[in-house]
C-alpha cells in the first residue's frame, strides 16, 4: 500500500510540474512521519524517500534514533530549550517563526556551525497560524545578512485548510512574492519554499514550491 501510494504521489507531484512548465527534480518530497510508526516511517525511507520531517522536536530525537539515516526536517515549533538537543540531528528547520528563535538559532550557529533553516510565513493570516508576518518583509530585510550564524535558505507556509484547494493559492502567491522582496533588499539567494500539503500540494507546486510536506496522502490505508 505505502508503495503505491507513494508512486501515485510522484506521478501527481510529475504532472503538477509539467502542468506549471517545471522539472520535477526541483520539488523534493518531505514526508511527514508524525502519524506513522517508526517502522513505517523507516519502510518509506527504503522506498527510496530520503527526506522525513516531523513537527515535534521529542518524536523527532526518537525517529531520528531509529532512522539516522534519514535526512530529518523539523516543521514545527522549536522551543528554545530544546535548540541544542535539535539542531543537531536536522538537515532543515523548515519552522523558525520568530525573531527570538532567530536570534537564538544564530548565536548556536556561530558556537558550532551555521544552522540550515527556512523562514516561517504567516500567509494565511490566521490568528492560529505561527510565523513572520509579511509585513515584517523590511524589518527582517535589515537583520537576515548580519545572522552569520544561519544559512537560510529559503521560507515555508502553511495554507489554511479549504475544501477547494484553488482557495490556497493567494497564500502560495504572496509567500513567492515575500521571497522575491527579500531577496531584492538583501542580495541573498532564498531559493527554498516550503509549502504544500496533502490537500494543496499541486497547486502549491504551481505556483513556485520546491518542497512539499506530505503526509496523510501518503499513509491512507496504511496501518
Ligand atoms: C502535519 C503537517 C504537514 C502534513 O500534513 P498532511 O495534511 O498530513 O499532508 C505538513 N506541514 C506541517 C507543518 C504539518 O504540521
Amino acid at each position: 500500500m505505502l508503495a503505491v501510494n507513494l508512486a501515485r504521489v510522484n506521478d501527481r507531484i510529475h504532472q503538477a510540474a509539467r502542468r506549471s512548465g517545471r522539472t520535477p527534480d526541483g520539488i523534493q518530497l518531505i514526508a511527514v512521519t508524525k502519524s506513522v510508526s517508526v517502522e513505517t516511517a523507516r519502510e518509506l525511507h527504503q522506498l527510496g524517500v530520503p527526506n522525513l520531517a516531523e513537527s515535534r522536536p521529542q518524536k523527532l530525537w526518537e525517529k531520528h534514533d531509529s532512522i539516522p539515516e534519514a535526512r530529518w526536517h523539523l516543521i514545527g515549533h522549536l522551543q528554545r530549550n530544546k535548540l541544542e538537543r535539535t539542531v543537531p540531528l536536522c538537515s532543515l528547520i523548515h519552522s523558525v517563526d520568530s525573531l527570538r528563535l532567530l536570534t537564538a538559532l544564530d548565536a548556536f550557529g556561530r558556537k558550532h556551525q551555521p544552522v540550515p533553516i527556512l523562514l516561517q510565513f504567516n500567509c494565511s493570516h490566521e490568528e492560529v497560524k505561527g510565523g513572520f508576518q509579511p509585513e515584517q518583509v523590511h524589518e527582517l530585510a535589515d537583520i537576515l545578512p548580519g545572522l552569520i550564524g544561519l544559512r537560510i535558505e529559503g521560507l515555508m507556509t502553511m495554507a489554511a485548510l479549504h475544501a477547494d484547494p484553488d482557495l490556497c493559492r493567494p497564500a502560495f502567491a504572496e509567500l513567492r512574492s515575500v521571497r522575491d522582496k527579500l531577496q531584492q533588499r538583501t542580495g541573498l539567494s532564498l531559493p527554498s519554499l516550503s509549502m504544500g500539503m496533502s490537500n494543496d500540494f499541486e497547486v502549491a507546486i504551481e505556483e513556485g514550491a520546491t518542497m512539499v510536506r506530505l503526509g496523510s496522502i501518503l499513509f491512507e490505508g496504511v496501518s
